[in-house]
């Protein structure tokens, strides 16, 4: 078998004499760079389309030595390709593309070659030609021009061959992917001067006029020249920092300019070089007639590149909204489809589906999918945990609820129990009494009225076991300063404790019913009551969705404050009231006494207040009537406090879930118009359970008061 036909052969013979390399378009394979596909450049691939690829040389860099050079190895590869040789040794053991196409080009007949070649398109017929020496003579000469040739007309809608290029060099100015002067990845195309280039590069074969005037002053003195022939410099548009810059070949500059002189400047007889007009007409017929020629190609070229990236782009963008109902239908299949709603609903669609993973330009394949579903699956797991934690909320919250409402009946009902104290509903849910109704019934079913029944008839035992055991932590809080204490002491006017979180004043038993959290729990600690054994709850946390927490715990801490408890035993005493036998209810007695501080006595002015806001030691006056009339005045709520502090009727019956809560104006309409009552005194309203001792305390009031009136005078 020989390597062509004697038809090819002889033809062959002629055309190695001449090589394309005189037109200064291809390079020989140097380094290895890498580039990916040119459709692809617009997307970030999952998988990695990189090929290794030959940079290029200065495509307009060609000296004859290397001309020389080239033809002496063409001729030697066309001995070569004479007998059918073995394949290289170096290839010998080399797979693959590499000991493929060496194999081609060594040992399969031309015509075969080329009738492959036929079928490729242009950045093929580039990209095979720098993969081996052997493929880049071959392509790279004469003979193969047709093989470029038929590259280009296999693109559809291409613009012809513009008159100043060759193919190689049309070739790799429209399809290439690589800079011609540094050869590393590049789009940037500059049509009108026909290079394509990187940005960092332009300056190496482009330059901007004020540089190319510079130049044109060294050979000619006259400006006007330089205008004259500028215009004939193919040059290009480009956005630089300062903002748009016009940049000329600097090639074709000299070349021109070298022409202008010799063809237009002629010597006058002073010696000068002078411009001959018809000598200029003459010049510029043609030059006119090749820029607009030139100009012609440059739009032809512009419009289709422009045209393939438009097109380009539709594709790519349907490419990615199929890939992406590909993705969604077999996130449904799996059950994912709740989620996505929730992204939906979320607003958060966008960045899901804009994941580099899911938005690209390629059809999903079982094996892509296989590639990407662990990372989808861990985006969309928080959004599945967060959209069950809401439907565990939905679902528990209302249980824990109606069983509150269940305990707040039995509460209301059992009236013994506002003397010894009961637990906060934290401790019920602590005790997992209704626990198994909550969390056995299916989320979706709702629980009956009557759901809890069975369960309640716990409370009794449970409440009196919670009671023994706190009251006896109570007990030990106080004997940490009084050893003798007892359960007895517990119920003393003087025995006052404090919560350390909120500073409020307590008393036995209202203790037990105390709370800082969350209503009192201050900013700097809004951490949420987590309890130890949270996974028995599945991950809803009861307490705080309901707002209680089990007694003295988590922000609600209970001392016994002794030093308080001595300064109130003195003002019981100095009212007649003995600390050792007074209980918490006495201190109701000293509601109506006016006392008077007597060291804060000053010029005249006199210091009034009741026992909740002693802070020395005061005496007890007895009010004239005169002193009677000024009192309502100012022991009415403070506007703050007005707004601020829940009241509510006393004239309204209880109710298991409490009274209704109002400010102070809600307050004084409804007991007018409910109840008749046009003046509004203490006796008409309490405070709402949780209002603090300090904020129901009657402010003190400092007045200027004649010394006759108002005597001391003990009351109790
Ligand atoms: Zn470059
Ligand atoms: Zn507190
Ligand atoms: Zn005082
Ligand atoms: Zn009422």
């Amino acid at each position: 078998m020989t390597r062509k036909s004697a038809r090819l052969q002889s033809k062959r013979k002629a055309d190695t004499q001449i090589n394309l390399q005189t037109t200064g378009a291809a390079e020989p394979p140097q380094k290895r760079i890498k580039s990916s596909e040119f459709q692809d450049s617009d997307e970030e691939g999952f998988e990695d389309q990189q090929v290794s690829e030959p940079s290029s040389h200065d495509a307009t860099e060609s000296t004859s030595s290397s001309r020389k050079k080239t033809r002496v190895s063409s001729n030697s590869s066309k001995k070569k390709a004479m007998k059918l040789v073995p394949v290289d040794e170096r290839f010998k053991k080399v797979r693959g593309r590499l000991g493929l196409l060496h194999k081609l080009v060594t040992e399969i007949p031309l015509d075969v070659i080329f009738e492959i070649f036929a079928h490729l398109r242009p950045l093929d017929i580039l990209r095979l030609s720098r993969t081996s020496q052997d493929l880049y003579k071959l392509l790279t000469s004469r003979s193969s021009e047709h093989v470029w040739r038929n590259a280009r007309l296999n693109v559809e809608g291409l613009p012809p061959l513009p008159t100043d290029l060759n193919e190689i060099q049309y070739a790799k100015l429209m399809f290439d992917t690589i800079c011609q002067v540094c050869g590393n990845h590049c789009y940037t195309v500059f049509w009108d001067c026909r290079v394509r280039c990187c940005k960092k590069c332009v300056h190496e074969v482009l330059l901007p006029e004020h540089m190319l005037h510079r130049e044109h002053c060294r050979t000619m003195p006259q400006s006007s020249d330089f205008y004259r022939y500028i215009v004939y410099v193919p040059h290009d548009r480009t956005r630089v920092k300062r903002g748009m810059e016009e940049l000329f070949l600097s090639s074709t500059f000299k070349s021109i300019s070298d022409d202008y002189r010799k063809s237009v400047k002629v010597l006058n007889d002073a010696g000068e070089r002078v411009t001959d007009a018809q000598k200029l007409a003459a010049w510029k017929l043609p030059m006119n007639t090749k820029r607009t020629e030139h100009q012609h190609y440059t739009r032809l070229c512009e419009q289709w590149s422009k045209g393939q990236r438009d097109s380009r782009e539709d594709e790519l963008r349907e490419i990615r909204q199929q890939r992406r109902s590909q993705i969604e239908d077999r996130l449904i299949e799996l059950g994912w489809g709740p989620e996505l709603e929730c992204l939906r609903q979320e607003n958060a669609s966008d960045n899901f589906w804009n994941h580099k993973l899911i938005r690209q330009s390629k059809l999903l394949t079982d094996r892509l999918w296989d590639q990407i579903t662990p990372t989808i699956f861990e985006l969309l797991q928080p959004v599945r945990d967060r959209r069950l934690r809401v439907e565990r909320v939905n679902a528990l919250k209302p249980r824990y609820e109606a069983l509150k409402r269940c305990y707040d009946i039995y509460i209301f009902q059992q009236k013994n129990l506002k003397k010894s104290g009961f637990p906060p509903f934290g401790d019920v849910i602590e005790s997992h009494i209704g626990y198994d109704i909550i969390f056995n019934t299916p989320y979706e079913q709702t629980l009956s009225e009557d759901a809890f029944d069975e369960e309640l008839k716990k409370l009794p035992n449970f409440i009196d076991d919670w009671n023994k055991r706190k009251t006896q932590d109570l007990v030990e809080i106080v004997q940490k300063d009084i050893p003798e204490a007892t359960v007895d002491t517990l119920g003393l006017a003087k025995t006052v404790f404090v919560c350390e979180t909120c500073k409020d004043f307590l008393w036995y038993p209202e203790v037990f019913q105390h709370c800082c959290y969350p209503r009192r729990r201050a900013d700097w600690e809004t951490r949420e009551y987590v309890p130890s054994n949270l996974d028995i709850y599945h991950g809803f946390n009861p307490y705080d969705q309901c707002g209680s927490v089990p007694w003295n715990k988590h922000s609600t801490r209970i001392i016994f404050w002794k030093d308080h408890s001595i300064h109130l035993s003195l003002i019981m005493q100095t009212c007649g009231l003995d600390p050792d036998t007074a209980f918490h209810e006495d201190l109701d007695s000293l509601n109506d006494v006016i006392l008077e501080c007597k060291p804060c006595y000053h010029n005249g002015r006199r210091n009034f207040m009741r026992w909740s806001r002693a802070s020395h030691v005061p005496t007890p006056v007895k009010p004239s009537e005169q002193l009677r009339q000024k009192l309502p005045e100012f022991e009415k709520p403070k506007e703050w406090k007005r707004i601020r502090i829940a009241y509510t009727c006393d004239h309204c019956p209880d109710t298991p879930t409490g009274k209704q809560n109002r400010n102070y104006g809600d307050l004084c309409s409804h007991l007018l118009q409910e109840h008749g009552k046009e003046q509004v005194t203490r006796k008409d309203w309490s405070y709402e359970p949780s209002v603090t001792f300090s904020e129901k305390a009657p402010g003190q009031f400092t007045l200027e008061w004649p010394e006759d009136d108002v005597n001391d005078t003990p009351q109790v």
